[in-house]
């Protein structure tokens, strides 16, 4: 399979390919379609996998569907470290460089204000880690009202770093109606459980 059987749009095939990437890696072939075709999602796999790809494209074709262009947060990606978070980041905007989205990656550990300033400009789609995120909520700077898509990336590192309270916490204040992607390497049944409490119908995907 080519990424032109993808039938991804056109600024979105030209920013993959100025990246250098030709043939969609197995988890790619799968999610691509289900997610532009709006199913939930569950994938097993590791970093080094794609799976970042394996979101981010769809999630830029999804949204570019949206007429109007009102800069809410629209997508949410919540992923346990900085630097992953950063990456998915780099890697929405290489993606999305043709298109008019705006995309942003917030993190503790540092002063929030260029961060809060961003935010108030307008973010289409946002990266954070959990603390800083229900940091900005508690604050009123963000609002999760008009989330349409929602990841949730590296479950079991979350788990493992003492983060899931915080996740739930996110969770609940989700709309109801959206679509949820869940990546995890592994699956302890703790985080079974979450994926089985958030996923409504699945497509399952395990590489
Ligand atoms: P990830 O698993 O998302 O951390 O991606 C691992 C690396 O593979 C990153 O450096 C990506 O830029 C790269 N990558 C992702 N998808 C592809 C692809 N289809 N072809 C070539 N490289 C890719």
């Amino acid at each position: 399979m080519n990424f032109t059987d993808l039938n991804l749009i056109d600024p979105i095939a030209k920013a993959i390919q100025e990246q250098g990437y030709t043939t969609p890696t197995p988890i790619q072939e799968k999610s691509i379609p289900e997610i532009l075709n709006g199913r939930d999602f569950l994938g097993c796999a590791q970093t080094g996998t794609g799976k970042t790809a394996a979101f981010a494209i769809p999630i830029l074709q999804n949204l570019s569907k949206n007429k109007v262009q009102n800069k809410n947060i629209k997508a949410l990606i919540l992923t346990p470290t900085r630097e992953l978070a950063i990456q998915i980041e780099e890697n929405i905007k290489a993606y999305g460089k043709y298109l008019p989205l705006k995309e942003l990656v917030i993190f503790g550990g540092v002063k929030q204000g260029s961060q809060e300033t961003a935010l108030r400009r307008g973010v289409d789609i946002l990266v954070a880690t959990p603390g800083r995120l229900l940091d900005f909520i508690a604050q009123g700077i963000v609002s999760l009202k008009n989330i349409e898509i929602f990841v949730l990336d590296e479950a079991d590192r979350m788990l493992d770093m003492g983060f899931v309270h915080d996740v739930k916490r996110v969770i609940k204040l989700l709309p109801q109606r959206r679509q949820t992607l869940f990546f995890s390497a592994t699956m302890p049944s703790e985080i079974q459980k979450l994926a089985d409490s958030i996923l409504n119908n699945p497509v399952k995907v395990e590489v």
